[in-house]
């Protein structure tokens, strides 16, 4: 690995008030970086995570001037901004993440001319050939497979198009650019409730509703064949890092995912055995399902970087589900209170 800034850099994080920029913000001010600046339109109150000493802005990059400010000074930008979310979202607000190439346009413009040095930009499975992925028994998708191009319909074009700026700002302007095609990201404090949530996240929010209440039942979007994989989040931010000061990776999008292949009933069983529960599904054929079955081809990144995201399913879930089970007691003390007999 080369190239890596010092830690007194400036490294300007965008989506900071989200899941992945968050974790981000924290994984490098844990590895002692010292001038941080974490950016997103949300309020503050409203971020997953704030880390104390970072500087925080809220802005909102999809207007020019907004990221000309935003990377001022900076020595690396990572731009984990986007209006997006899980299925049900991306099917749903195609405009929403069409949008999005606003903040990939303007941030990577105002990235280059402000002489940034490294630029980092999260793209999405989202970008592979639906063609591909009509079979839950999937065969795991390569770098090569996103071209025909015939990606998800808004979000998945969006994030397309945002790796040939990526690729073109260095072709042409010699900006060192980053990309990673991320494949479902999970863990603590990512959204978890309210529509936006992820596969994982939206199951362990059931199972641990269906405990509290005791209602013994839970509702599975689609008919539990669909198959995925997940990232774990530790593994996520690593990999960012890890492909963003890779020289020989720059501009060339590689996955940055798990390949554990499950299906989403699996997942529900996985889930409930570390909740110590057994419960009666029911399955919702109308809700949004997405593609029958996607996995990631780490032949690419294991060759690049002789590194792989590692984090079992099993170790990735139960600490999510222990994450969502506080943040549900918090957000219900009463039922809290009266399972422990304090009433
Ligand atoms: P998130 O929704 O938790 O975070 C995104 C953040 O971007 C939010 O806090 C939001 O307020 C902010 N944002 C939206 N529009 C903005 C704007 N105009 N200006 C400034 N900030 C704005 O999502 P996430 O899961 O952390 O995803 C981060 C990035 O990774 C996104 O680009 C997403 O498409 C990509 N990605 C995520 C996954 C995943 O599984 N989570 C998978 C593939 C790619």
């Amino acid at each position: 690995m080369t190239g890596r800034s010092t830690t007194n850099d400036l490294i300007v994080i965008t989506g900071a008030g989200g899941f992945i920029g968050g974790s981000l913000v924290r994984y490098f001010h844990e590895r002692g970086g010292r001038r941080i600046r974490a950016v997103d339109k949300k309020p503050v109150a409203d971020w997953y995570q704030r880390v104390p000493e970072v500087e925080t802005l809220c802005l909102d990059l999809s207007l020019e001037e907004n990221c000309r400010r935003a990377v001022a000074g900076a020595a690396e930008v990572y731009n984990l901004a986007a209006d997006m979310g899980g299925m049900g979202f991306i099917e749903r607000f195609r405009i929403e993440c069409l949008r999005n190439v606003l903040i990939n346009t303007h941030l990577i413009e105002a990235a280059c001319a402000a002489g940034v040095e490294r630029y980092f930009f999260a793209s999405s499975a989202c970008v592979y050939n639906a063609a591909l992925q009509n079979d839950p028994n999937v065969v795991a998708l390569k770098e090569a497979d996103a071209y025909p191009a015939m990606p998800e319909r808004g979000y998945g074009w969006e994030k397309l198009l945002g790796e040939m700026f990526c690729q073109e700002y260095w072709a042409e302007r010699g900006l060192k650019t980053a990309v990673a095609r991320m494949h479902n990201v999970y863990g603590p404090h990512g959204s978890w409730d309210g529509g936006r949530e992820k596969a994982p996240a939206a199951i362990c929010r059931k199972v641990v509703d269906a405990v509290e209440r005791n209602s013994g039942r839970i509702v599975i979007w689609g008919d539990g064949t669909a198959t995925r994989s997940f990232t774990y989040i530790d593994d996520c931010v690593s990999g960012i890092d890890r492909i963003t000061h890779c020289d020989a990776l720059i501009a060339t999008p590689v996955n940055l995912g798990s390949s554990e292949l499950v299906a989403v009933g699996d997942l529900v069983s996985k889930v409930e055995r570390i909740a110590g529960v057994k419960l009666e599904r029911e399955y919702d054929l109308s809700a949004p399902r997405g593609v029958a079955g996607r996995n990631s081809d780490n032949t690419f990144i294991k060759k690049m970087l002789d590194w792989e995201p590692s984090t079992t399913l099993g170790a990735g879930l139960a600490a999510t589900y222990r994450w969502i089970q506080k943040q549900y007691r918090a957000r219900h003390p009463r039922r809290d209170a009266v399972q422990a007999g304090v009433r």
